[in-house]
């Protein structure tokens, strides 16, 4: 789950991590009076969208008068804000963080996440602060210092002044940025984070250490022991359809392409989607309605689906287990009735009640296209969105001989033996 910058700072402020001081604003006019509350000559009127990249978007503007910090503001607030995170339609503004002008000397970058190769947090941080991270990482990685933080003793002194040095933060601040660090281990591990960035950290013309931005982002597993940080969740910032999908329990997450797929298991939905790929399709969304899925569940998710208008086709593919297929075919008709269906639909059952499955669809007399097996069903679907047909299998004339037969089971055999070795 992830939180606005200003949810952020709140929360490092908890675990005594300096930040420029400031206050959210829902209207122009609350800002203006975040801005006389704060006082001084310079205020930063920020964008706080789930995205980052907004100083370079133009969400983050610094004003030297109460007018300017008027007109920033209403110019960001309802602004469709374009970034690098956002893709190309960008999201809308509709909160702001009005803080006090840092006085910037040195901008420096940290972040946490969890490494899954030792199974650590680790602590990574590089004097090239406020701009891409990830451009740094790829040109000169050798610029990114990092530490692999022990569970039991958590960020050690040597280590943070190590990092701190490494990073450029003079050995007058290195208490601060030792602080500064130890404080940051303590708040992603109390807060059950899986994600904390401080981008940029900066160091100040009086040589403090100040977390100028502040992105945090939860690990969903735990918000079940934080209903603290499910009560800052800001449903605008989320996929419409993820947020409809998670109502009925259903692990939805909307992707780029333009063929829909309705899967039950996470493994399968991922090789359903490798198979889209295989054959030159582009899946539209992961979907996997889980184990004990109801008709109704099915329902929501073929509605949730099609919701999507770049959807130009869908792919059902169904392992019948715990799951009947009866159920699932129960549920793709009502639901294709309901939207009044007007793309190609495909469907691959197989496993339990499959006939009585395959049944319903048929006596439902919607134009489905069966699927024999992942293959088949990759080509159908993705032959389906260019418009074309797949060619029907020929009958086979007359009965074949014995000895043709036999041939390719052979090799087959011969084949598996092969790769066996
Ligand atoms: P984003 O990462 O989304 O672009 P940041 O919060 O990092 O947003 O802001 C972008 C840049 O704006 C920073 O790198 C910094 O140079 C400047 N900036 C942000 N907040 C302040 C502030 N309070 N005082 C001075 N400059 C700021
Ligand atoms: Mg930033």
């Amino acid at each position: 789950m992830k939180i606005h910058e200003y949810q952020g700072k709140q929360i490092f402020r908890e675990y005594g991590m300096p930040t420029p001081r400031g206050f959210p604003a829902m209207s122009v006019d609350e800002a203006v009076d975040v801005a006389k509350k704060l006082g001084g000559k310079v205020w930063v009127v920020k964008a706080q969208i789930h995205a980052g990249g907004r100083g370079k978007g133009g969400g983050v503007k610094v004003a030297k008068s109460i007018d300017e910090v008027r007109q920033h503001a209403s110019r960001i607030l309802g602004m469709q804000l374009k970034t690098h995170q956002t893709g190309p339609e960008g999201q809308k503004v509709r909160r702001l963080l009005i803080e006090e002008g840092a006085d910037i000397k040195k901008e420096t970058y940290a972040g946490m996440v969890v490494d899954r190769g030792t199974q650590k947090v680790v602590l990574m941080a590089s004097s090239e602060g406020g701009m891409d991270i990830e451009e740094v990482a790829a040109k000169t990685p050798e610029k990114i210092r990092k530490v692999f933080i022990d569970p039991a003793q958590g960020l050690s002194d040597t280590d943070a002044d190590e990092i701190a040095l490494g990073i450029g933060i003079p050995q007058s601040a290195l208490a601060e940025g030792r602080a500064m660090f130890k404080a940051l281990y303590k708040c992603f591990d109390a807060t059950d984070a899986s994600l904390a960035e401080i981008n940029p950290l900066v160091l100040t013309g009086d040589n403090r250490v100040i977390a100028l931005d502040a992105k945090l982002n939860f690990d969903d597993n735990a918000l079940f022991r934080h209903p603290e940080e499910v009560a800052m969740r800001d449903l605008d910032e989320e996929d419409p359809l993820e947020i409809e999908a998670s109502k009925y329990d259903l692990n939805y997450i909307s992707l780029d392409g333009n063929i829909a797929c309705m899967v039950n298991g996470a493994g399968l939905a991922m090789a359903t989607m490798d198979t889209i790929k295989l054959f030159g399709g582009s899946p539209a969304n992961f979907l996997d309605v889980g184990g004990g899925a109801t008709a109704e569940k099915v329902t929501a998710a073929f509605k949730i689906m099609l919701s999507n208008k770049k959807v130009k086709a869908i792919l059902v593919n169904i392992f019948g287990g715990i799951m009947k297929c009866d159920t699932i075919a129960t549920g793709i008709v009502a639901a294709a009735r309901e939207v009044k269906l007007s793309v190609p639909l495909v469907v691959r059952m197989k496993g339990t009640n499959e006939d009585l499955g395959k049944k319903i669809l048929k006596d439902s007399g919607l134009p489905i296209i069966s699927a024999d097996n992942m293959g088949d069903a990759g080509k159908k679907v993705v032959a389906a969105v260019k418009g074309k047909k797949t060619k029907p299998k020929p009958k086979p004339k007359a009965k074949p001989k014995k000895r043709a037969r036999k041939a390719p089971k052979k090799r087959a055999k011969k084949a598996k033996k092969k790769k066996r070795k």
